[in-house]
């Protein structure tokens, strides 16, 4: 069998699991840490787990520096924003009556804050105010 695969064990609480990786990988990691003493590695599971929980740290890292709030669409109804905070999709309305956020049951909150920021919703806000909807002046 040309592909054999080793499982490296992987420390997790108290338990370990199993995971394979390519031989010619393992190999290549084994060789390394062999000419390599100097960086500490004793077992090839020892470089992976390293290895992993370094990525793990950095994509955790790139997650939280993505903004609060992010504009998902917007019509003439109103707009819908991803609020990565509440973990929840907002739906902040435009009625002639006035702007309404359905989380916050307000028409002050940093959603709508959020929203009246965003070019495309000033537009839309803008033209229905003209047309004598109670918006806020953007
Ligand atoms: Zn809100």
């Amino acid at each position: 069998m040309l592909l054999l695969l080793l499982l490296v064990m992987i420390l997790s609480a108290r338990a370990y699991k199993n995971i394979s990786i390519k031989s010619e990988f393992a190999e290549a990691i084994e060789q390394f840490i062999k000419e390599n003493p100097q960086f500490g590695y004793r077992s090839i599971a020892a470089f992976l787990e390293d290895s992993s929980r370094r990525r793990l740290e950095e994509l955790k890292a790139k997650e939280t520096r993505l903004p609060r709030m992010e504009q998902i669409n917007c019509d003439e109804d109103g707009v819908k924003i991803l609020d990565r905070q509440l973990h929840r999709v907002v739906d902040v309305t435009f009625k002639p009556s006035g702007i309404r956020c359905n989380i916050d049951d307000a028409d002050n909150c940093e959603h709508i804050k959020f929203a009246l920021e965003q070019k495309d919703v000033q537009k839309i806000v803008s033209q229905k105010r003209k047309e004598g909807w109670k918006l806020p002046d953007v």
